[in-house]
């Protein structure tokens, strides 16, 4: 059966005159092809081929713009797609790198969920990394919150909140943990929630993790990522060491807990407080006050357990989701259909 495999492998990746996942013959990955079959079952490298898209079946369009990742560009195959190149000038030693790639490629195909972006596929031949993602055709939260200034009365926050928690809870049924949930990375289509870039933040590490980042400080925060880190992430923040950070599906929850709160107050937890300043406090379990803060008990109940100190403290997504259900709803939408109540009652 063995045999027949290899068989298979071989045409296919002649077939597609390109270099199989596991093929021995890749001059790039070909040294630790051993230790990588070992640790991954032959089949599974297979049936990822079909997730393995032509760099040159891709047409490129104008650059949407760039993140941590790499740089995302407007495309073409089969449709409209979002293409995500990765950075990879640091991938020079490929092997461990593209392993984790193709690892993080694998859990993508997982994902099947109304509120999680539509992975198509991607090019994994080095120096050709890529992710091609369907195209979100909304404004992303932290476009509506930050920029528009858009408000979002309760009800609409927690109809968003809702939808994040489903598609959340779907990925932490399946095992994958974000780790970069934020408003730039959950867009709004008509009403509809999309979460984008669940998983991939090993990969922008190892692109750029041992670099001193262009963009951000010495730690190598970036803007506007602090505030989505649990306690225990900020804690164990070193300089250029992000990649080892202690994600798991409570530190989700906790920045779920600030995307919650943009919704509500229209800005960043801490907002205006240098780096130092918020590290400090969200290290030793200081939180943003919501003294200030024109809301429910329940609606701040929710904020202060997703933000719990300790990680066994915050609510899982199905928590979250319940909770959100049973939150009393402001009349706001039955309010047009009250003054008819009143007088059909009259009537009577
Ligand atoms: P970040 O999430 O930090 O903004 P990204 O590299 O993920 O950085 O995204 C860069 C830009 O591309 C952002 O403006 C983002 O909104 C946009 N973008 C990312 N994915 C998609 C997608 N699937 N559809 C449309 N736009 C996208
Ligand atoms: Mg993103």
């Amino acid at each position: 059966a063995d045999h027949k495999e290899e068989l298979t492998s071989s045409i296919k990746s002649e077939g597609s005159g390109r270099v199989s996942l596991s093929g021995s013959g890749s001059t790039d990955s070909g040294r630790h092809d051993s230790a990588h079959d070992a640790r991954w079952p032959r089949q599974n490298s297979l049936t990822m081929k079909e997730w393995d898209i032509p760099y040159d079946e891709l047409k490129l369009f104008e650059k949407i713009g760039t993140g941590r990742f790499g740089t995302v560009y407007r495309g073409s195959w089969h449709g409209a797609v979002a293409v995500k190149l990765l950075h990879v000038n640091a991938l020079s030693d490929h092997s461990v790198p593209l392993d984790t790639f193709k690892h993080e490629v694998a859990t993508f195909r997982k994902t099947r969920h109304e509120n999680l972006v539509l992975f198509m596929g991607a090019c994994m031949k080095p120096p050709r990394l890529a992710i091609v993602t369907s195209l979100c055709k909304g404004m992303t939260l932290y476009t509506h919150i930050h920029l528009r200034k858009d408000k979002f009365t309760a009800n609409k926050s927690v109809i968003v909140a809702q939808q994040i928690s489903q598609g959340m809870g779907y990925l932490h049924a399946r095992g994958i943990i974000h780790k970069d949930l934020k408003t730039k990375n959950i867009f709004l289509e008509n009403g509809k929630v999309v979460i984008t870039d669940f998983g991939l933040f090993s990969v922008t590490k190892l692109c750029f993790g041992n670099k001193r980042s262009a963009r951000g400080d010495s730690l190598g925060i970036p803007p506007g990522w602090l505030c989505y880190l649990a306690p225990e992430l900020v804690r164990a923040l070193r300089p250029h060491a992000s990649l080892h950070l202690p994600f798991s599906k409570t530190t989700d929850v906790y920045a779920f807990g600030t995307v919650w709160y943009e919704l509500l107050c229209g800005e960043y937890p801490f907002k205006g407080q240098p780096p130092e300043a918020i590290i400090w406090q969200v290290g030793k379990g200081v939180k943003q006050s919501l003294a200030n803060m024109q809301a429910s008990r329940d609606i701040k109940d929710i904020l202060m357990l997703c933000w719990s100190y300790r990680s066994t403290e915050r609510p899982d997504f199905p928590h979250l989701l319940s909770t959100l259900e049973k939150l009393p709803r402001k009349r706001l939408a039955r309010s047009p259909s009250h003054p008819v109540h009143l007088s059909r009652s009259a009537d009577s």
